[in-house]
């Protein structure tokens, strides 16, 4: 297969903080018009014509810095030559091609043998010279729990719609193939068809939801992640991780740190003890804006999944705090919230202080859960609304975060509404360790 055009765009995120003021927070009460929360059947993503067509083409940062890229896609066979990606220079007259050749893998999940997985690293990409990675601005998207619904699809062509994404980071909760009779891995086909159309173009950066375990002790199917790991390859090696599941990588100004909340943390644990030695790494001088991924929220608000985060919040929140993260990204609630700049690292069972606090070097929490996959919206608030929940709304959407500079980013929460992503949130951010001042929305 050929990709051209592949070139690699100066990708940096900042970040900023937020700081809200102990007001009230909204919850808002909009009513939704929007495509429902249905299954787009099998039939709507056929493979593709032709003979051995490759598909399910994603692109994903392939290494720490930002320089290699991992392009992987499926084939119904395996023959000579079709593990092998030619690459060349945008601009060149192709005279310069380069080969990277994929590793090939299939797995079996019950009943169902995969086609042919490939995934191959094109290494070496260059930067824009004329920008630094500190000072490059950067724009990325942010959604989980996506799945294949007409809703799901009302999300991704609302993205696709705005030409400002150059890059996705996703929290998790793919393909939903688990929703289906003994986890029904055409889904998983299905879904890469379906997201294609964006993956293939610009890296999409993922975490692991509970949709990726696929454990079903009932079908004899007891290895965690299997078909996950067998399909989408993250840069993990390059940041000293053991596991897929946990990770870094770095754009443009942006550290992004990946957790897995489906995997153990505690003290003594490889991931626990992996991000002990990550956070130690990130410079802020070159990667001044922080960002954390991790799939069940910390912060939430909602009935659904309520307090599911809440041992990784005790394990790892004082951490976040004093290395002054700025935003955490999660998913998992299906419906958007953004919190306050907020901690609650002071209890220590006897002294009874366990209520979350103005902290301003603490991160945002912000919950995407809201791409609109088969189980529809989480329509069911806590109420009153806590003091740490900023603004919360039982919708469909998606988020952008704009990296402007060393200090400043603009954060927008689009909501899906009919045929165009409406802006319903939205926050200028200060980096917390340049400028730890109060933000508000
Ligand atoms: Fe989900
Ligand atoms: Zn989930």
């Amino acid at each position: 297969m050929e990709l051209s055009h592949l070139a690699l765009v100066c990708a940096a995120i900042a970040f900023s903080s937020i700081f809200v003021v102990s007001q009230a927070g909204i919850t808002s009460t909009h009513a939704r018009v929007s495509e429902p929360s249905e299954e787009m059947s099998l039939e709507t993503f056929p493979p593709p014509a032709g003979y051995n067509a490759p598909e399910q083409v994603h692109i994903t940062q392939g290494d720490n810095a930002g320089r290699a890229m991992i392009i992987s896609w499926v084939m119904p066979l395996n023959e000579d030559g079709s593990n092998v990606v030619t690459y060349w220079i945008a601009s060149s007259d192709g005279s310069d091609n380069k080969n990277a050749i994929a590793t090939t893998s299939s797995y079996r999940y019950f009943n169902y043998t995969s086609g042919y997985l490939h995934h191959a690293t094109i290494k070496k990409l260059e930067y824009d010279p004329s920008k630094s990675r500190s000072r490059c601005s950067l724009h990325i998207r942010y959604y989980s729990d996506l799945g294949q619904t007409y809703a799901s699809n009302q999300t991704l062509y609302n993205y696709m719609s705005n030409p400002k994404g150059q890059a996705v980071l996703f929290v998790g909760d793919l393909s939903y193939a688990d929703d289906h009779p003994n986890h029904d891995q055409r889904k998983w086909d299905s879904y890469g068809r379906f997201v294609e159309p964006s993956a293939a173009y610009q890296p999409w950066s993922w975490a692991a939801g509970n949709y990726e375990i696929d454990y079903a002790q009932s079908i004899s199917e007891t290895q965690p992640f299997k078909p996950y790991k067998n399909r989408y390859h993250v840069p993990y090696k390059a940041s000293q991780s053991t596991s897929p599941l946990w990770y870094s990588i770095k754009r443009a100004s942006t550290y992004i740190i990946v957790l897995s909340s489906y995997s153990a943390y505690d003290k003594y644990t490889p991931q626990n003890s992996w991000l002990q030695d990550e956070l130690k790494k990130v410079n802020r001088s070159e990667t001044s804006w922080l960002i954390v991924l991790v799939h069940a929220p910390w912060y939430n608000s909602n009935n659904y999944h309520y307090m599911e985060g809440e041992s990784m919040r005790v394990t790892f929140e004082p951490w976040f705090v004093e290395n002054k993260v700025d935003i955490v990204f999660a998913g998992h609630v299906h419906a958007y919230e953004r919190s306050k700049r907020i901690s609650n690292i002071h209890y220590n069972i006897t002294d009874g202080m366990s209520t979350p606090v103005k902290d301003q070097n603490a991160p945002i929490y912000i919950t995407i859960g809201d791409g609109g996959n088969i189980e529809g919206i989480a329509n069911s608030f806590t109420d009153p609304q806590p003091s740490y929940s900023a603004f919360r709304e039982a919708s469909f959407g998606h988020a952008l975060l704009e990296i402007k500079n060393r200090t400043h980013a603009h954060y927008t929460w689009h909501r899906n509404k009919e045929d165009e992503a409406v802006i319903a949130d939205s926050i200028w951010l200060k980096k917390r360790y340049y400028l730890p001042e109060e933000e508000t929305a």
